[in-house]
């Protein structure tokens, strides 16, 4: 196989694998063999930049940026659908359909998606151009975003596709990286998002396409536009998506009459909660693209499809009290207590309440009866109140002035919604929020101290800040509560023994705002050590591959800040990694990124963790058994025989001492 050849090859077979994992559910080889693949394309393209292909799959892991978003006009426009609220809506949709086609129609049911719509256009079986929805008539172009899509095909598969079409559907974000995306802004100290579909849409168009290749994106395609398709059935539309590649949920479903609709909008009204991405409604659909055309339009939707919207489920129950959460930045949050109430499958005792706004526009008080409501937000909210319930004797809600943690009168800065605790020296929710997160498993990650204890330490006034951890002594602990020698030794010792954690992990700890682990890494790596960072002007800091304004404006605050300053000098005294090591920095490479490695036997001119050091400054990662995903074993002298034997039957590479050492030279 020649160069040109193989990137093809390698092209087909990753588009093959993405297909089977995104779309059929039924991967055929390890996350591991595909990375392999594709890094292989990856250096492929990059020398052989001739045979450069947008559609490749080396696309979806994003990089382009867009400045400006180009408007495309539709081809076909992008219609809204008419909504339907009961079944007697659903019954005087049928009496009006069949006047006009002098037949019983037969049905679609499809769930509607609830994410931004999308229209994308194939010619000759590969993606061209992705643009929004916009007004209907014209959206924006964002191509080089949905290319980072896995479910999006970019080349379709077979040969039985019209030379050009438009597809519709519905970009969509799944619970589960939603609340992962949520989780990791919280960990960054960022607001996280309200729901599912506003960030999906905010997410199509961020400018950084390698960022849109970071979230969990997903799209499920329900109609196809074009001329001349000769297809005569949207059930048949949905059947030959689905062949060519695209994502279409199995759960559509064709339904001969209007009782089989009504039997589904039932089955999914009450199903729906266990989808693991978020629905609003069933789309009905007249079947037969013979009756769509002789039905036609209206101005705004087609008169063959009707939306049925689902009821958001409600409840209604008291409010007992209004309580104010303290967060780690010292955002303040404040929190509906509620008589227990079930609601769409779980008991709900709590609801958030925004911020003092959303308290003032719904005029909530204690002891109102309020409506409760489970929408795209995992966290239920208050709808409005019951005011027919209202005593006389109730009062406007005062929305508190000072800190219920510390009394520090409170502040709100000009166009932000949230209440703040400016304390953030002795606050302790703050306090020990900023602790949590320095021993946090993937900052510190500090043996035999959880947040409990940090708690607990903290109330004790034992500790105000992260760097008195480190002063800790066991006979200060035993006093507390359940704290016996052992778990108090063990503490003790956990600390001591984190100021082995590198650099990288140590800047994340700090707390700084908007630095998460990524960030992190990338300003480790691009000023080697704190005093470079602290020295660091805005401009050198934007440089900086993924840190924006935002970023490096938060790292100018935190380190103008004396006490923050003086924590890391403390830090530092104890011996804490403020660089990166000396061979991080005298042997940092890329050269084995991507590469196993297993040790085994006894060397001669460096020792076993020598040998593991140099693995890693340079990129590559350590195991110690063998398996398929090993790439190389370096074998040592008087190395076991079994170990030899598997490489061999696995087809691991064996290399010598001298072998694996000339590699990194
Ligand atoms: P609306 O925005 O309420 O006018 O509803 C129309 C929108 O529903 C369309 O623009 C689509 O984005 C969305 N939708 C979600 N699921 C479907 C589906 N299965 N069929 C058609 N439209 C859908
Ligand atoms: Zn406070």
């Amino acid at each position: 196989m020649n160069q040109h050849e193989r990137i093809h090859w390698l092209r087909a077979e990753l588009e093959k694998h993405n297909h089977l994992y995104y779309i059929e559910d039924k991967p055929e080889i390890s996350d591991y063999e595909f990375d392999q693949l594709m890094q292989e394309l990856i250096d492929m393209e990059e020398k052989n930049p001739s045979l450069a292909d947008v559609n490749s799959p080396s696309v979806r892991v994003g990089g382009g940026v867009t400045k400006n978003f180009e408007t495309i006009v539709h081809e076909h426009r992008m219609y809204s659908l008419s909504n339907s609220y009961s079944f007697e809506d659903l019954q005087d949709w049928e009496n009006r359909i069949e006047k006009i086609i002098d037949a019983k129609p037969t049905y679609v049911c499809e769930l509607k998606y609830d994410g931004a719509s999308i229209s994308l256009t194939y010619i000759n079986g590969e993606l061209k151009q992705a643009v929004t929805r916009g007004d209907g008539i014209q959206g924006d172009d964002v191509t080089n975003n949905i290319r980072t899509i896995k479910t999006v095909p970019l080349k379709l598969k077979g040969d039985n596709y019209p030379q050009k079409f438009h597809i519709r559907g519905e970009i969509i974000l799944p619970y589960e990286g939603f609340a992962a995306i949520n989780e990791e802004r919280i960990q960054n100290g960022e607001e996280p998002y309200a729901n599912p579909r506003n960030t999906a849409s905010g997410t199509l168009k961020l400018q950084d396409s390698a960022a849109v290749a970071k979230r969990p994106l997903e799209c499920f395609l329900y109609a196809i536009a074009g001329d001349n398709l000769g297809i005569e059935t949207q059930f048949d539309n949905l059947e030959k998506a689905r062949e060519w590649g695209f994502k279409v949920p199995e759960e559509s479903k064709l339904c001969k009459s209007l009782n089989e609709v009504k039997a589904y909008v039932d089955y999914w009204n009450e199903h729906r909660h266990h989808l693991p991405y978020e629905t609003d409604g069933v789309v009905v659909k007249v079947n037969q693209i013979s009756h769509q055309e002789e039905l036609g339009y209206t101005a705004k939707s087609p008169r063959w499809a009707m939306a049925y919207k689902f009821k958001a489920e409600q409840a209604s129950t008291k409010l007992e009290a209004i309580t104010y959460q303290v967060g780690r930045t010292g955002a303040i949050t404040p929190v509906a207590n509620l008589s227990p109430v079930q609601l769409a499958g779980t008991t709900v005792k709590r609801a958030s309440l925004h911020n003092a706004d959303q308290i003032a526009k719904l005029d909530i008080r204690v002891d109102d009866m309020v409506f409760v409501e489970k929408g795209g937000e995992i966290i239920p909210k208050i709808v409005g109140v019951d005011f027919t319930q209202r005593t006389i004797f109730s009062e406007p809600t005062q929305y508190i002035t000072n800190c219920p943690e510390c009394g520090t009168a409170l502040e709100r800065k000009e166009g932000e919604a949230q209440h703040y605790c400016p304390n953030t020296a002795t606050c302790p929710p703050q306090v020990a929020g900023r602790i949590q997160h320095f021993i946090s498993r993937k900052a510190m990650d500090i043996e035999g101290l959880g947040g409990e204890t940090v708690q607990q330490l903290v109330k004790a006034e034992l500790i105000t800040n992260y760097a008195d951890l480190y002063e800790l002594k066991v006979e200060d602990l035993l006093p507390l509560e359940r704290m016996a020698e052992k778990s108090a030794t063990n503490l003790v010792e956990g600390v001591a023994k984190s100021v082995e954690v590198p650099f990288e992990r140590v800047l994340f700890a700090l707390g700084i705002r908007y630095v998460g682990e990524t960030v992190a890494k990338k300003l480790a790596k691009a000023f080697k050590n704190i005093d470079n960072i602290i020295a660091a002007t805005f401009e050198e800091l934007v440089a900086t591959d993924e840190i924006g304004d935002k970023i490096a404006e938060s790292i100018h605050l935190f380190f103008a800040e004396e006490t923050n300053i003086e924590l890391v000098n403390r830090l530092k005294s104890y011996g804490l990694q403020f660089s990166l090591s000396e061979e991080e920095l005298a042997n940092a490479t890329d050269l084995l990124e991507g590469k196993t490695f297993v040790i085994s036997g006894v060397f001669q001119k460096v020792s076993r963790d020598e040998l593991k050091k140099f693995i890693e400054t340079n990129g590559g990662k350590n195991t110690s058994s063998i398996s398929k995903k090993t790439n190389y074993l370096v074998a040592g002298e008087n190395m076991g025989p079994s170990k030899l034997t598997k490489a061999e039957s696995l087809g691991v590479k064996i290399i010598s001492e001298d072998e694996f050492l000339a590699m990194i030279d």
